[in-house]
Order: C-alpha cells, then sequence, then structure tokens
C-alpha cells in the first residue's frame, strides 16, 4: 500500500487559519503585526520567495513591508537599513533575504538582527536559545517539519530519527528538535560511512541535503515516515531529495514536494512574526 500523504497544503492552510485569529487578537490590542523582508539584487528565486512571503502575509492581515536594495548597494547600506528596522517599533519582524549577493557578508547582517525581531531564526542568540531548551524564535523549516510530524500524531518518543544534512538552518535546528521530543537522533552529511545503513534505521528520515532524489527506496525502512526537505530544479521541474514515487512504496508516510514541507516554511515565518509581536507587548 502506498505511504500516507503528510499534505504541507492542508496543514499549512490549518495553521494560516489560526495564526489569522492571532492577527485579529493582537489588532484588538492595537497592534498591527509588521514583517519586513530586505531584498538585496536581482536573484530570481529571492524574487519569487519574496512575493509568495508577501502574499500570505496579506493572506492573514500581517503588514509586510519590502525593502528593496540595488546588488551593489554595499554593506553599510545594508547594515544602515538593519538597524533602522531594529530602532523602528512598528516593526515585529525581520527577515534578510539569503543567500545576498557578490561580496556581501552574510553573518555581520544576520548577527546585526535584533534577535527578538530574528524570524528567521538564525541569530547566535537564537540558536543558543534553542540549543538551551529555552523559547526561541525557532528557523522556519524545521520548525515547520516539527509541525507536519505532530499534526499526523507521528510518534517520536523513543523512536529513531535519522537527519540527512547538518547545515544551520535546516539540519542543526531539526537534530535538536528531534531530540527534544525525545527521539534518539542520528545526524549524517557528506562524510558519513555508509549513509544507507543509517537511513535504513530510521522511524523518521529527515532529508535536507539539495540533491534531486537522492535518498532512493533502498535507503528507507519499511513502515518509516520520510520528510522531504529539499527544493531542487530539474529540468524546469521542483523535486525533493528523495525519489518520491519509489519511496512511496516502502515508507508509511511521505511528504511530497512540491506540497510538503515548503508550504510549512512560509506558515512558520508568519507564526514566528506573531509570536514576535506577541512578545512585544510583555
Ligand atoms: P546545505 O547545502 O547548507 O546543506 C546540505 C547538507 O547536506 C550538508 O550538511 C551536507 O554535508 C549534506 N550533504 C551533501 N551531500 C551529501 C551526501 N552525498 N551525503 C550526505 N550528506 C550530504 O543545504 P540546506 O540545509 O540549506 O538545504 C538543504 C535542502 O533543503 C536544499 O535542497 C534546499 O533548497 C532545501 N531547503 C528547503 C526549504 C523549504 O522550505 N522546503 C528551506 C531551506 C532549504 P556537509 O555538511 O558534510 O557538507
Amino acid at each position: 500500500m502506498p505511504a500516507e500523504l503528510i499534505d504541507g497544503k492542508l496543514v499549512s492552510a490549518l495553521w494560516l487559519d489560526k495564526l489569522a485569529e492571532r492577527v485579529r487578537s493582537l489588532e484588538a490590542r492595537g497592534v498591527r503585526p509588521h514583517l519586513a523582508v530586505v531584498l538585496v539584487g536581482e536573484d530570481e528565486a529571492s524574487q519569487i520567495y519574496v512575493r509568495n512571503k508577501e502574499r500570505a502575509c496579506e493572506r492573514i492581515g500581517i503588514a509586510s513591508t519590502v525593502i528593496r536594495l540595488p546588488a551593489d548597494a554595499g554593506q553599510q547600506a545594508l547594515e544602515d537599513r538593519v538597524r533602522a528596522l531594529n530602532a523602528d517599533p512598528a516593526v515585529h519582524g525581520i527577515l534578510v533575504q539569503l543567500p545576498l549577493p557578490g561580496p556581501l557578508q552574510e553573518e555581520p547582517i544576520l548577527a546585526l538582527i535584533d534577535p527578538d525581531k530574528d524570524v528567521d531564526g538564525f541569530h547566535a542568540v537564537n540558536m543558543g536559545r534553542l540549543f538551551g531548551g529555552m523559547p526561541a524564535l525557532v528557523p522556519c523549516t524545521p520548525k515547520g517539519c516539527m509541525a507536519l510530524l505532530e499534526h499526523y500524531g507521528i510518534p517520536l518518543s523513543g523512536k529513531e530519527a535519522v537527519v540527512v544534512g547538518r547545515s544551520n538552518i535546516v539540519g542543526k535546528p531539526m537534530a535538536v528538535l528531534l531530540t527534544q521530543a525525545n527521539a534518539t537522533v542520528t545526524v549524517c552529511h557528506s562524510r558519513t560511512r555508509d549513509l544507507a545503513a543509517h537511513c535504513r534505521r530510521a522511524d523518521i528520515l529527515v532529508a535536507a541535503i539539495g540533491r534531486p532524489r537522492f535518498i532512493t527506496a533502498d535507503m528507507i525502512k519499511p513502515g518509516a515516515t520520510v520528510i522531504d526537505v529539499g527544493i531542487n530544479r530539474v529540468d524546469g521541474k521542483v523535486v525533493g531529495d528523495v525519489d518520491f514515487d519509489a519511496a512511496r512504496e516502502v515508507a508509511g508516510a511521505i511528504t511530497p514536494v512540491p506540497g510538503g514541507v515548503g508550504r510549512m516554511t512560509i506558515a512558520m515565518l508568519l507564526s514566528n512574526t506573531l509570536d514576535a509581536a506577541e512578545r512585544s507587548l510583555s
């Protein structure tokens, strides 16, 4: 029997309905939640991502402002913009769209964002809070993966979870969140020996690699839950890191690409913006 489809469209729509209620109750307290997105340069994929974020904000009543800077704006101009957004009490969330073009350095920019407005959750303070089990703005993609697992009632406690990928934005925070949910977590990466053997032990397998259809059906334990974070463009088509058609015959539940994790990432960005707006009241 083919695996159950973990439907990011459905779950993100449910989340957006709940988030819209939170927007209304903030408005009733005189606060219009506001996300500011800084977009540098003309990268096509970044423009699409930013447009999608704007649309999602609009859908649930979050104000959004996109600050567009030319690719040659320079580090100083970008830093000045971020400082101005930090100081603006009407702005609750700040997101600098990555990757930054050319010689611009990402690290100093991310470090400059007020941690309480850091809705991407990339600031070292939020990473530290997450690692310490304290309330934090959690990176949107792993937070979205956890929301999918929770919605489908996938048990995590005592289960074997394998995360393939160890980036700061997906793999590492995902491993922390799964550990906090009492899974036993293995993190794999490009130097892992016998990756397939690790993957085959997983009750929950998270693929965050950036290689099209890299996880094949023979790497999946029968009945496992497979969360495919990958977004890869192949011949004009978007595919994940998992060979979906074959994997679906082995897994117990699986996310499609598109229509899986990507939808949740945007919903969690809005959720983080509302968390930041609500915290600004306390
Ligand atoms: P990175 O490139 O930062 O990290 C990729 C990870 O995969 C690295 O840890 C790397 O290992 C590991 N890796 C690469 N090749 C192999 C291999 N042959 N075997 C085992 N591990 C390997 O990517 P991101 O974490 O930023 O993104 C991962 C994927 O998720 C991408 O496709 C990206 O587009 C997608 N993505 C999707 C989002 C969504 O909303 N759905 C949001 C963010 C990302 P090493 O550390 O050793 O180099």
